[in-house]
């Protein structure tokens, strides 16, 4: 700001007879506007203008520092975005897994269920058969079949309760002979 550009007090009368004389640099404003930039109200330190362009490098130094400042601030608080973001998404991910865990389970708990409920028709299939047979034991004596039903349903329900011994055997007894 140079002494050309200042107004002296005789231009500085406004419409509404308002000025503010700055008590550093003598400079006069009619705009409260101007008048709390320069005198440092709108800026943090609340140096007047004509002050802060006194230090070491002038006004471009202040404004370089500041540019500087705020950079940094801005910088930090991305990184604490970011953590904060971070720390959230691990969080979706872990109650992601946790769901899908549970899902899994239930899953399984539900084959179980269905696999035991199954393998108990099997067993009431084969108590059924027995309790036919002792109720009419010379049928069962004359059917052959009525015996190894019992069996049959019994060997059932085995391999619905373990399905993966069933299927190896049954592997095993389907392969072709000499093979
Ligand atoms: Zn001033």
């Amino acid at each position: 700001m140079t002494d050309e550009n200042r107004q002296s007090p005789a231009e500085t009368v406004s419409h509404d007879g308002r000025e503010w004389r700055c008590f550093f640099c003598d400079e006069v404003f009619t705009d409260p506007k101007a008048a709390g930039n320069h005198f440092g109200c709108d800026h943090p330190g609340n140096e007047p203008l004509c002050q802060l362009a006194q230090v070491d490098g002038g006004i471009a130094r202040v404004i370089a520092d500041l540019s500087e400042e705020l950079q940094r601030y801005r910088s930090e608080d991305n990184e604490s975005f970011r953590e904060f973001y971070r720390l959230g998404a691990d969080h979706v991910v872990a109650l992601r897994n946790e769901e899908q865990k549970g899902y899994d389970r239930g899953l399984a708990d539900g084959r179980k269920e269905v696999r035991e409920d199954c393998a108990k028709i099997a067993d009431a299939m084969a108590d059924d058969q027995q309790a036919t047979n002792e109720k009419y034991p010379d049928h069962a004596r004359a059917y052959p079949s009525w015996r190894s039903a019992i069996q049959h349903y019994r060997s059932v329900a085995d391999r619905i309760r373990n399905p993966r011994a069933a299927t190896e055997q049954l592997t095993k007894s389907q392969r072709p002979e000499g093979s």
